[in-house]
């Protein structure tokens, strides 16, 4: 059983261990977005597939694939679904659930609503929504005083009144409650990615009494079969491989 793992996630990451201890073969497929990734156990291969033909052409050297991306890689996930489904090839999705939803928060449906939503609730907005997302947001809050956290900087030329820092979860709720009570954030902006890893801020949020503006998930592929966690994965895997 030679299993392509698609990853970029720390579930990816738990799963590729589980699957090396299991004596599984498995290859871990990094997209190369950031400049240091924290590396899974097990062959590690970076950068993309070159869309679906490339992605198939690839999968001759697989058995079955497990799509761990992240919930907004949107476009991985429908070429992993397309490439599978024309080859025939076993593919699961492993996507951790979204946030129970907080009475509290304004859910919106794109990064430009979102953006829109912040310039209404708060002068001084807390945007913590990844690096290739932030042009969406610079105008409809290029004169707001936001402060963008991201992984790496940007290829981007920021507004004068937005400040960055670079920093990468987990994350603590001591250390997020002084980062909102440092910059005065007003308003938070985040998308829908679930787990522990960034869930801190939320919590800090919730105490200080800010607004949240929550970018949904886009939706899944439609016609494959999703867990939520890893032990399932594993036990699909294990199954894959008789
Ligand atoms: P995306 O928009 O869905 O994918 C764009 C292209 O990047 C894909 O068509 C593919 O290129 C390449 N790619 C994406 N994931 C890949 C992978 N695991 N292995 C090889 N190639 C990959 O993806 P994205 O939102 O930019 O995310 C990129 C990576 O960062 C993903 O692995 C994801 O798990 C991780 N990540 C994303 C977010 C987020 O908020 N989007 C957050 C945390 C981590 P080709 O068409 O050339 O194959």
């Amino acid at each position: 059983m030679r299993l392509l793992l698609l990853g970029g996630t720390s579930e990816a990451r738990e799963l590729a261990a589980l699957l090396v201890d299991a004596g599984i073969d498995v290859t871990t497929s990094l997209a190369g977005r950031v400049a240091r990734p924290r590396l899974p156990v097990g062959a590690v291969r970076i950068g993309g597939f070159g869309g679906v033909h490339g992605l198939r052409a690839a999968l001759a050297g697989y058995d079955a694939v497990v799509d761990a991306t992240h919930p907004f890689a949107q476009g991985m996930s429908a070429n992993a679904e397309a490439a599978c489904g024309s080859s025939g090839m076993p593919l699961l999705r492993l996507e951790r659930p979204g946030w129970e939803p907080d009475p509290a928060w304004s859910y919106v449906s794109s990064h430009e609503e979102a953006a829109g939503r912040a310039a209404e609730l708060g002068a001084r907005p807390f945007v913590t929504v990844g690096r290739q997302e932030l042009r969406r947001f610079v105008p409809a809050l290029a004169s707001s005083a936001v402060l963008a956290r991201v992984v790496d900087v940007p290829d981007l030329e920021l507004p004068a009144a937005w400040r960055l820092v670079t920093s990468r979860g987990p994350y603590s709720l001591d250390g997020e409650r002084e980062l909102f009570r440092e910059h005065g954030a007003d308003v938070l902006v985040t998308k829908d990615s679930g787990g522990t890893y960034t869930w801190p801020k939320m919590l800090a949020a919730r105490e200080l009494g800010v607004p949240v503006v929550v970018v949904r998930r886009p939706p899944g592929a439609a016609g494959v079969p999703v867990v939520h966690d890893v032990a399932e994965a594993f036990a699909w895997v294990r199954a894959a491989a008789g």
